[in-house]
């Protein structure tokens, strides 16, 4: 795709009004064309048909309108959890997860923000993955509208907890957040969507000196500073107690909780000191909740927690801590859909297309 040829997916207002009057198109163009493309989600330029015929064939012969390209389409027979498979360019390929059965009526998009990820978090398959790259704002937005066009449907909640780690993107990614918040786009409202990271505290401060109105989650998995290392390599380069700072800093700042999501791993972060441990966290942080979630995946040698451990280590946790607690469920396991599933999995010729 030649990158001198604007492509018109993933701007904002501002950046439509600048290629129409580069096109010498009148400036409130800009308005028509964004909500063709966010709210009444045109799939070509020909549905444009607030613009005169004219100003579409303008458009097409000097912008782009791409789409990500559809690649496996899987569906859980547990829970009717989708996972898609798109294809960003050659040999580029990136997740995306319908969860249609969130509590209180909750349809979930998860989306990728990177192809791959340079982190390497080890209960995470993604993490195995060869690092291709960014994904763009379009590609990012592009999945939402893909999604919901494949599955007849519309998303009340999108989570940056796909691919990748967004504070890595956190330009293309920030742009996308709102654009799905924008009443005249997706209209999401910002606490609909939530951008989570591994832990990258640089990230998390630029969230909190612009004042991001979304949801924020870190993924912290274990409370011990010199362990976390062993389950999270991004800990090297940004230590818990660096972390822990940061998180403290955006409840105080932003003045609202924070979610701390803990990957539960037997023999590793669930026993009594660290249930402990990771309630002096969050009582040090004060508003925040914890969702505990049992181990998804075991090509590391570790196993997923019986239901007794789970229930023993939340046990604990909740002597120590009045933080919200929230045993989240595993949608979409039986298609390696849901957390830290998303790897690719078969060749492109196994595909649907
Ligand atoms: S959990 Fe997120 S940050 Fe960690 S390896 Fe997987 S995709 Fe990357």
């Amino acid at each position: 795709m030649k990158e001198e040829i604007p492509v018109l997916k993933g701007k904002t207002k501002k950046e439509l009004e600048e290629i129409c009057v580069s096109l010498g198109l009148e400036k409130y163009r800009a308005a028509q064309i964004y909500t063709g493309i966010y709210k009444s989600r045109y799939t070509t330029i020909d549905q444009f048909t607030t613009l005169s015929k004219e100003v579409r064939e303008k458009l097409k012969e000097h912008t782009q309108y791409p789409e990500i390209e559809i690649g496996r389409d899987l569906v859980s027979k547990e829970d009717g959890t989708r996972k898609f498979t798109f294809y960003v360019g050659e040999n580029k390929e990136i997740e995306a997860v319908w969860i249609p059965s969130g509590d209180g009526g909750r349809k979930t998009i998860c989306i990728s923000s990177q192809i791959g990820c340079t982190l390497n978090c080890k209960f995470c398959a993604t993490g195995l993955l060869e690092y291709k790259g960014n994904l763009q704002t379009w590609q990012i937005l592009d999945q939402v509208l893909q999604v919901e066009r494949l599955v007849g449907d519309r998303a009340t909640n999108i989570v940056f907890m796909g691919m990748g780690e967004p504070m890595h993107n956190y330009f293309s990614v920030m742009k996308a957040a709102h654009i799905l918040r924008d009443k005249d786009a997706f209209g999401l409202g910002a606490l609909r969507i939530t951008i989570s990271t591994a832990g990258v505290t640089t990230g998390i401060n630029r969230f909190i000196e612009n004042k991001e109105p979304f949801n924020f989650a870190i993924s912290l998995n274990h409370p011990n500073p010199n362990a976390r290392s062993s389950v999270m390599d991004v800990n090297d380069k940004h230590p818990l107690e660096k972390l822990i700072d940061s998180a403290k800093r955006f409840t105080k700042e932003l003045d609202r909780a924070i979610t701390f999501e803990y990957v539960m791993i037997p023999d590793v972060n669930m026993g009594r000191d660290n249930a402990e441990r990771l309630a002096k966290i969050a009582r040090s942080v004060n508003k925040c909740k914890i969702n505990v979630i049992p181990l998804n995946t075991d090509f590391t040698g570790w196993r997923r927690p019986t239901d007794d451990e789970v229930k023993d280590f939340v046990m604990h946790l909740k002597a120590k801590t009045t933080a919200p607690i929230l045993n989240r469920r595993s949608p979409g396991r039986d298609i390696n859909g849901a957390c830290g599933m998303l790897a690719l999995k078969g060749i492109r010729s196994e595909t649907t297309k």
